[in-house]
C-alpha cells in the first residue's frame, strides 16, 4: 500500500503520520524530515537545501525527487509506504507516477487534509518539536506534560527556524501556488480523499482511518 498525506504546513499530517504508519505496517517517509536531518548533519544536500528552507521555499525537484527515489528502495518499504510532504508539486507528482511501476506500487490513496488559514497560522507559530525524536507538541493544543520536555524521550522541544510568523506566511503562498494545483492532478486519478483538518486530533485520526479502512 501507497499512501500520500497532502495538505497545507500545519494542517496535521506529521501529527497524524505516526498513527496510520502504525495501524497498517508502512515504512516514513518524510521529505521534510529527511531535509532537516541533513541540514543538521551538514551534508552537501542539506548545505543545498538550507537556504531554500529557510526562506520557506521549496528544495529543489531534482534533490528531492532522488531522496524519494533512493529512500523507497530501502527494505522497510516493500510492504508499502507512507509519504508526508512528498508530492509538492506536480513535477514531483508526475516523477512518482513514473518510478513506483518499477517498485511493483502505485499511489493507492492521496488523503487531503484540509484547515483553515488562520488555524494553520496558529498552528505553526505554536508548534514545538523534539529535537531528539522529532515529536510534534502544539503549546495550547498539545502540550507536553512538562515545559519542554517531550513526553517520549525527555528530549529538548525546540521550535523550528521556519515557523516564525514571515516564514510561516511565505510556506503558506507556496502551498498555494506550487502544491495545491495536486489537488486536481490526484483527483482526476481518482485518489482523492478529504480529510477535515479543522476537527481536534482524534476525530481527523478516526476520519482518516475510515477512509484507509475500506481501501
Ligand atoms: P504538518 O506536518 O502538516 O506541517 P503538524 O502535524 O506538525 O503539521 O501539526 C502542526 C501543529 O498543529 C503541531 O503543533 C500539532 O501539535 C498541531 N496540531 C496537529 N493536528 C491538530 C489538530 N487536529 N488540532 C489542533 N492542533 C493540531
Ligand atoms: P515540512 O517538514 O514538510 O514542513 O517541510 C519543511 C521544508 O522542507 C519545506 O518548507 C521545504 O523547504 C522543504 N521540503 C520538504 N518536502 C519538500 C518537497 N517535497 N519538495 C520541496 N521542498 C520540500
Amino acid at each position: 500500500m501507497l499512501l500520500i498525506l497532502l495538505g497545507p504546513p500545519g494542517a496535521g499530517k506529521g501529527t497524524q503520520a505516526g498513527q496510520v504508519v502504525e495501524d497498517y505496517g508502512l515504512a516514513y517517509i518524510s521529505t521534510g524530515a529527511i531535509l532537516r536531518s541533513a541540514v543538521k548533519e551538514g551534508t552537501a544536500l542539506g548545505q543545498k537545501a538550507r537556504q531554500y528552507m529557510d526562506l520557506g521555499q521549496l528544495v529543489p525537484d531534482e534533490l528531492v525527487v532522488e531522496i524519494v527515489k533512493s529512500r523507497l528502495q530501502e527494505s522497510d518499504c516493500e510492504k508499502g509506504a507512507l509519504l508526508d510532504g512528498f508530492p509538492r508539486t506536480v513535477e514531483q507528482a508526475s516523477f512518482l507516477e513514473k518510478v513506483l511501476p518499477e517498485t511493483g506500487k502505485k499511489v493507492d490513496c492521496v488523503l487531503l487534509i484540509e484547515v483553515k488559514e488562520n488555524e494553520l497560522i496558529e498552528r505553526l507559530t505554536g508548534r514545538r518539536v523534539c529535537s531528539e525524536c522529532g515529536t510534534n507538541y502544539h503549546l495550547s493544543h498539545k502540550p507536553p506534560k512538562v515545559r519542554n520536555v517531550c513526553d517520549e524521550c525527555g528530549g529538548d522541544l525546540y521550535q523550528r527556524d521556519d515557523d516564525s510568523l514571515e516564514t510561516v506566511k511565505e510556506r503558506l503562498e507556496v502551498y498555494k501556488s506550487q502544491t495545491e494545483p495536486l489537488i486536481d492532478f490526484y483527483n482526476s486519478r481518482e485518489v482523492l480523499a478529504r480529510i477535515d483538518g479543522n476537527q481536534d486530533i482524534d476525530s481527523v485520526r478516526d476520519q482518516i482511518k475510515a477512509v484507509v479502512d475500506k481501501l
